[in-house]
């Protein structure tokens, strides 16, 4: 049994890849720039180059099953990226072919955070649970979902998309063509925004430190500042973080009705933040869903960090390409 698979994690800025072992760990990490801005061709050539580097430090192939690969967008059966916005020229590459071409191995390839959610499934905070939801919360907010120990994947691998649950019908028009996403309230991009629009509207008897700051200097505001200032109590960013959990507790409430996982992971680069947001989020959702059904469920931080897009993608080889469901064996 072939023991190894080469996991590559597709970001905005940098290409992740790792050689991990069927106990998710990692035997060698590598990283490189993904270059976006010169295409999708550079793209998969930089993909590749990073792909011969981790069979070089591993020495040989023979003992590597495959290469999965996570990325934004969705992928198709015969592994061809669409809807991947924020890296122009990708959408329409197949990135199996190259991959089977180039070093003889065959590949398989998912959404990067329907990847992630799988090595929070199996090495993070999902251990020891059959169903449960992810949620990153990042520059957008994307979702992964696990039912009965399995990825969920949906028709074309298109499940998962949480983000874009509207929770306004007439709110912020998001790039997906919905309008009041919640993607649009409470991703980093989000609660900034919402943020902004709050301090604007906060008559002078009602001005803070951070409401002072987000009139003074708009273009500085970042979901940490926001966090720091909640931290430190500041009214108009406690304010913001009411906001910004009430409208995630709208879409977990919509979660917990319509799945009843026993755990949901919110991760992502806002949930530095930390236990402010559960705390939070846990308040609203009651408001939103069935009492009995959300008594089963917890809400809890993510634990494989930012590595959990690589270790999910190699994962992936695991459970794609060997054909059956390896669980963690220690
Ligand atoms: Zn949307």
């Amino acid at each position: 049994m072939k023991k190894y698979a080469i996991g590559i994690d597709v970001g905005g800025t940098n290409l992740k890849g790792v050689v991990m072992d069927r106990n998710g760990r990692c035997r060698h990490l590598s990283r490189i720039p993904t270059e976006a801005d010169k295409g999708g061709k550079k793209v998969l050539e930089n993909i590749l180059s990073l792909i011969g580097t981790l069979i070089e430090k591993e020495g040989t192939k023979k003992d590597i099953l495959g290469i999965g690969i996570g990325t934004p967008g969705f992928v198709d059966a015969k592994g061809v990226i669409s809807a991947a916005k924020n890296l122009p020229g990708w959408e329409g590459t197949n990135v199996y072919k190259p991959i089977q071409k180039r070093f003889g191995l065959p590949a398989t390839a998912g959404n990067d955070v329907t990847v992630a959610t799988l090595a929070e499934s199996r090495y993070g905070a999902g251990q020891g649970v059959q169903n449960l939801v992810c949620l990153a919360l990042g520059t957008g907010i994307g979702g992964g979902i696990v039912t009965n120990g399995q990825l969920y994947k949906g028709t074309f691998g298109m499940a998962g998309e949480l983000g874009h649950i509207s929770v306004e019908t007439n709110g912020v028009p998001c790039n997906c063509g919905v309008k009041g996403c919640v993607e649009c309230y409470a991703s980093a991009t989000g609660i900034v925004r919402t943020a902004l629009e709050l301090c604007r509207g906060l008559p002078p008897d009602r001005q803070t430190s951070f409401s002072r700051l987000a009139a003074a200097q708009p273009h500085t505001i970042t979901s940490k500042i926001v966090y720091d200032y909640v931290k430190q109590n500041d009214p108009a960013a406690g304010a913001v973080n009411e906001m910004v959990c009430d409208k995630l507790a709208r879409i977990i409430g919509i979660i917990v009705n319509a799945l009843s996982p026993d755990r949901i992971i919110l991760g992502g680069g806002v949930m530095m933040a930390g236990q402010v947001i559960i705390d939070t989020t846990a308040k609203y959702v009651p408001r939103y869903c069935f009492e009995a059904i959300w008594r089963h469920c917890e809400l809890v931080i993510a634990q494989c960090g930012e590595n959990a897009g690589v270790l999910g993608a190699a994962q992936l080889v695991f459970e794609d390409l060997a054909g059956k469901n390896i669980q963690k064996s220690n």
